[in-house]
């Protein structure tokens, strides 16, 4: 068996490295001629870190990113609402990590060159056209100096990102992507650590919200590379995109502090953060609606090309390793399109939960609740919310995600 992989981003590596160790032949094919570390902080949850486990990853991402031990949700002042243990400290068997999404995928680039082998790594190959019959799929690939090639194999898994080709040859009549008129910047600076070093905060009110965690080792032990976000509304929603969504689009500092000003957080100037990043991105919250399938015979969708989402609740890039055990599960177990269409039947409803929670605030609804209730600040958040009703959103959110360890409570 050998299966074509459209897409060497976080999704498509983690893939080949699951096929190759199954024992299935894989070949990945990715548009960008050079590998560059582009994008700032993501998230991996202990459901996708275990698998990452399961390759023998961890101590490279030790090495790079940080076991985060804490996630708190506090309001503008950053009076607590909630906080709960994270990773192996919530009783998970495995960590959860913050990283930077470049590093992570150079180290999984790097992994999967030396245990495929470099023939199995195609950079500089646009995946631009697809075949098949009832044995085999073409794919048709443009390379960075204009020439065409096709490759055969028994699958081929679209992977290629958020402005997916493959999803648009087989829904060329769905909408385009949708923003709900949310701006974020954001950026990842060397800065003191605070609260330990690995600490997630995500604060705010209605009109701003911060997300805040270190990805990585800083300038001395006292320092992470810290990574920051900060959202909020500048358009309704629904507005047309106003520009396609890139990652790598410059946000100017000016547009960004009058919303970092709101915020007063105790143990962090988070104004002067901003002002010494040297780079920050701005683009626009955007996802897609869930599609009604994603697999065509021996074709099908993994990752942000499958279910592109809001990035609340740290989600993009586990749900795409999750899509990938299950895929190659599958793939063990029954003949090729029976394998895609198992994959797609379990994993689809799953991310389409995951997709439709986020458009509504995911587990940054517990922000939304307080600042509701009490806009100015409370004396204690018991006055204004129960730890029930608090619990239902943080850990209702993390069944829905996959990632529930057990009912507990706020400290
Ligand atoms: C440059 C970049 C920066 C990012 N930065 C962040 C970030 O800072 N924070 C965050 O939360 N998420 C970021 N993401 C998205 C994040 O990586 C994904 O949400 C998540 O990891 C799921 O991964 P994925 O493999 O599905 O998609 P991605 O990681 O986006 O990978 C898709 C890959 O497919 C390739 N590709 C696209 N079209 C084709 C084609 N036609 N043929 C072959 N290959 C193709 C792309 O070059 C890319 O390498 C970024 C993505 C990219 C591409």
């Amino acid at each position: 068996m050998h299966i074509l992989i459209a897409g060497g981003g976080i999704g498509g590596l983690v893939l080949a490295l699951m096929l190759q160790d199954a024992g299935i032949a894989c070949t990945v094919l990715e548009a960008a001629q050079d590998i560059r570390p582009l994008g700032v902080g993501i998230n991996l949850l202990p459901h996708a870190v275990r698998e990452l486990q399961s390759l023998h990853l961890l101590p490279a991402l030790d090495a790079t990113g940080i076991r985060t031990r804490r996630l708190t949700y506090a309001n503008h002042r950053g009076q607590e609402i909630w906080s709960e243990p994270r990773g192996l400290y919530a009783g998970h068997e495995a960590p959860q990590f913050s990283i930077h999404r470049g590093r992570l995928q150079t180290l999984l680039w790097t992994a999967a060159h030396d245990r495929l082998g470099p023939d199995a790594l195609r950079p500089g190959h646009r995946l631009t056209g697809i075949a098949q019959d009832a044995d085999r799929v073409t794919a048709y690939l443009t390379r960075g100096d204009g020439s065409t090639i096709t490759l055969q194999g028994d699958a081929l898994i679209g992977v290629d990102g958020i402005h997916s080709w493959l999803r648009a040859h087989l829904h060329p009549d769905q909408p385009g992507l949708r923003w709900n008129g949310i701006s974020m910047w954001r950026g990842a600076t060397d800065w003191a650590a605070y609260d330990g070093g690995d600490a997630m905060v995500v604060a705010g009110d209605m009109t701003v919200k911060l997300v805040l965690y270190p990805i990585g080792p800083g300038s001395t032990p006292a320092h992470r590379l810290t990574n920051w976000v900060i959202y909020a509304r500048v358009a309704d929603p629904q507005t047309p995109t106003p520009d396609r969504q890139n990652w790598s689009r410059p946000g100017q500092y000016d547009a960004v502090r009058p919303l970092a000003e709101r915020l007063a957080l105790p143990f962090i100037d988070i104004t002067a953060l901003i002002r010494a990043t040297p780079e920050i991105y701005e683009y626009p919250m955007c996802d897609r609606d869930p599609l009604p399938w994603w697999t065509q015979g021996r074709v099908t969708l993994l990752g942000d090309a499958a279910h592109p989402m809001y990035p609340v609740g740290s989600n993009g890039a586990s749900q795409a390793i999750v899509d990938a055990r299950c895929l190659v599960t599958a793939l063990q177990t029954r003949p090729v399109p029976a394998a895609l269409r198992a994959y797609d039947a379990q994993r689809l409803p799953a991310t389409a939960a995951i997709v439709q929670s986020n458009r509504t605030g995911g587990p940054e609804r517990i922000i939304d609740l307080a600042a509701a209730r009490a806009p100015d600040g409370f004396g204690h958040i018991h006055d204004i919310a129960t730890p029930a009703e608090l619990a239902d959103i943080a850990q209702g959110y993390a069944r829905l995600a996959g990632f529930a360890v057990s009912p507990g409570s706020p400290s």
